[in-house]
């Protein structure tokens, strides 16, 4: 078997997208005579600052010759690759092994590349190890992610699908022509194995991009069949091709267990803390809360960016003493929180004590001196504590679908460890 691996080709500004070069490399493999057994699109760390947009990276799984594949790949690649881009930097690596069975650095080397931040010195050194093909143009940095492609199949565990439509060439960088009615009707119906393909709230339809490049719509989900049927519903403008992939999105793979005071920029984890101190909303909508670690002092900063939307009157509902554990990317020590699960409440609130006298509210006898009622001179020694309502409840709360990092795993598709409150 032959396992190509694709990154790096796309541009911010001009358009383009790794994908369609596999949709189309994959293709050209079929034209050649030979079969495409799978179509990996891999979502490696959303940490990584080169990335253009999602940090994808393909693989196609082939039984064409593995010299031949890296010439087509070239082929394919040249013409497409926006390598006039300063940032665009692709690279191809061919790999004559079965996607089972690549040896383990390469399989942690994928692993890795979805958790941590990576070098090309490293890349180039395991594939010349191995002895697999490789070419990189303008720097040829996508060998990074072309590599943890090829060994993703044996590296990460969990998949899901989505099916790409794509537009026609000439038409990239017009609107795209998408009825929404029909995105939102097939959506409803295949809910919730299809998931984010609209944000109900928003009213948005999540399944259309809005950068430039050649995707009409993408369909998520939880099997093939039900994502092929809903891109079925939806009414377009012409799609010149489609192509069904093998994802890791949705599974939370970028995720590990962390501790807070030991946390480290670009990566991403799941912790334990209690929040300590109440949420804030600061300039721009964006809503700040300090998570104090469990058995310890160290706090981290957590943020609510405001694109999280509705999400964020979720972390406005915290208050201080609130167990929690908080999912997100760190990034300049700041955690972004794509998720939380409240572990428990604090439904307890200090008052100013009421006069067991006479009925009325006490007032302050001055520093650290308790609480005197003015009208019969009765004495409390501290405030009185009462029981508060609180507009959370335990369990997962996640950002909307319009916020969702690719990665992500959004709560509907189960395997949380507490009740789970999704949003669609
Ligand atoms: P799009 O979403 O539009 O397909 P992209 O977001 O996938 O674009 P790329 O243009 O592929 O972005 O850029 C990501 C770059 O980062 C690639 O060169 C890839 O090799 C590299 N890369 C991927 N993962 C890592 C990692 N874990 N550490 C370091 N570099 C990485």
């Amino acid at each position: 078997m032959t396992v190509i691996g694709l990154d790096d080709t796309d541009s911010r500004e001009r358009g383009m997208c790794t994908t369609y070069l596999a949709a189309r490399l994959a293709e050209a493999i079929e034209r050649a005579g030979a079969t495409v057994h799978r179509r990996l699109l891999v979502r490696l760390n959303p940490a990584v600052e080169h990335k253009t947009r999602g940090n994808a990276a393909l693989a196609l799984h082939t039984d064409l010759d593995a010299d031949r594949a890296l010439d087509l790949a070239a082929t394919e690649l040249e013409p497409l690759a926006e390598t006039d881009d300063p940032r665009t930097s692709p690279g191809v690596v061919v790999a004559d092994v079965d996607p089972d069975g690549v040896p383990a650095p390469v399989a942690a080397f994928a692993t890795r590349a979805v958790r941590e931040l990576l070098e090309l010195d490293e890349a180039r050194s395991l594939i010349e190890t191995h002895g697999y093909a490789h070419r990189g143009w303008a720097g040829g940095r996508g060998r990074i992610g072309a590599l943890a492609a090829v060994g993703a199949w044996a590296g990460l565990d969990e998949w899901t699908y989505e099916h790409v439509a794509y537009r026609a060439f000439e038409r990239c960088g017009t609107p795209r022509d998408v009825d929404e009615a029909s995105v939102f009707e097939a959506a409803a119906d295949h809910y919730p194995t299809a998931w984010d393909t609209v944000d109900r709230a928003e009213g948005e339809a999540v399944c259309v991009p809005n950068a430039p490049g050649p995707i009409l719509y993408g369909i998520r989900g939880d099997d093939p069949e039900t994502v092929r049927a809903v891109a079925d519903r939806i009414e377009s403008e012409p799609i010149e091709r489609a192509a069904t992939f093998l994802t890791n999105q949705g599974t939370d793979g970028h995720l590990r267990e962390g501790t807070v005071g030991d946390l480290r920029d670009g990566r991403a984890y799941r912790v334990d803390g209690v929040v300590a101190d109440a949420p804030e909303t600061r300039r721009g909508g964006h809503v700040f809360f300090g998570l104090r670690g469990l058995d310890t002092d160290a706090t981290v900063d957590c943020v609510a960016f405001e694109p999280t939307k509705r999400f964020r009157d979720r972390v406005r509902a915290l208050r201080a003493g609130d167990e929690l554990t908080v999912c997100g990317e760190v990034s300049e020590g700041t955690l972004k929180v794509e998720k939380f699960a409240v572990r428990s409440l604090d439904r307890t609130a200090e008052t100013t004590p009421t006069c067991g006298e006479c009925g009325r509210s006490m007032e302050s006898a001055g520093r650290g001196q308790g609480y005197r009622c003015r009208d019969c001179g009765t004495s409390a020694p501290g405030p009185e504590t009462v029981e508060i309502d609180r507009d959370l409840e335990v369990g997962w709360y996640e950002v909307p679908p319009c916020a969702r990092r690719h990665i992500a795993k959004p709560l509907v598709r189960g395997g949380f460890d507490a009740p789970v409150h999704p949003e669609r």
